[in-house]
């Protein structure tokens, strides 16, 4: 399945996020053998028990929901968080970052699922942030796209619309915002049920878990 999905995201320029929650480390090293470098994880401690078991060359990504107590946590190796949701967490992750002296990648979350309880910006909160007075301070994280979650169905035309939905998104705050910076050029959305949908949509990130490790327990 692996080497199938990296073929199709390979004429798309997509990178592939692996998404190894639940799955012990030799699951990972099995993968890593194969050539993939990019880990996704949702759960803090999880990840630094993986960050410490596993060859130091893996990029981990924070794709879960990230409260602002465990930011130091991940701080001095988490090559982007992925579910940056207030500005209070992304001040947490700038002021861990300087401590690390470094500069931590992230993307900006946006619900956009028709399904409630998910996390995330709408698009008139995130403008109000990005305009706002503290923003513009921030010099220790790098925005660097968005990212949302489709809701969980196979209304593929639901899925389709709220994949387009986040690409008129990113495309309005790159115009407004972001126009000179190169750096905010990612749209991480697609999972194993809809990442041939969100491709097509212009994914530039997909992150997908259960397609390449099987179910989880
Ligand atoms: C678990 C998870 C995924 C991967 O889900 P699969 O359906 O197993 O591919 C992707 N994104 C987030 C935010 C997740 O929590």
């Amino acid at each position: 399945m692996f080497t199938e999905i990296l073929q199709k995201l390979s004429t798309s320029r997509t990178t592939l996020v692996a998404v190894s929650k639940t799955h012990p480390p030799e699951r990972i090293l099995a993968l890593y053998n194969k050539g993939q470098r990019i880990f996704g994880e949702n759960r803090v401690q999880e990840m630094l028990e993986k960050y410490a078991a596993l060859p130091k060359d893996i990029e981990w990504h924070l794709i879960g929901h990230l409260q602002t107590n465990k930011v130091k946590l991940v701080a001095p190796f988490v090559r982007m968080i992925h579910s940056v949701d207030s500005l209070r967490l992304l001040e947490e992750i700038d002021k861990q970052a300087i401590k690390n002296n470094r500069v931590i990648d992230c993307l900006l979350q946006f619900h956009i699922a028709s399904e409630e309880s998910k996390f995330g910006f709408d698009e008139t909160e995130a403008r109000e942030m990005i305009s706002g007075d503290i923003f513009p301070r921030l010099k220790n994280i790098r925005i660097c796209g968005v990212m949302g979650m489709a809701t969980f169905t196979d209304e593929t035309r639901l899925v389709r619309s709220e994949f387009k939905y986040l690409h008129d998104i990113f495309q309005h705050l790159k115009k407004d915002f972001f126009n000179a910076d190169p750096h905010f050029c990612e749209i991480s959305m697609g999972m194993s049920g809809d990442w041939q949908i969100a491709v097509e949509e212009g994914s530039t990130m997909v992150r997908i878990g259960s397609l390449l490790f099987g179910p989880r327990g």
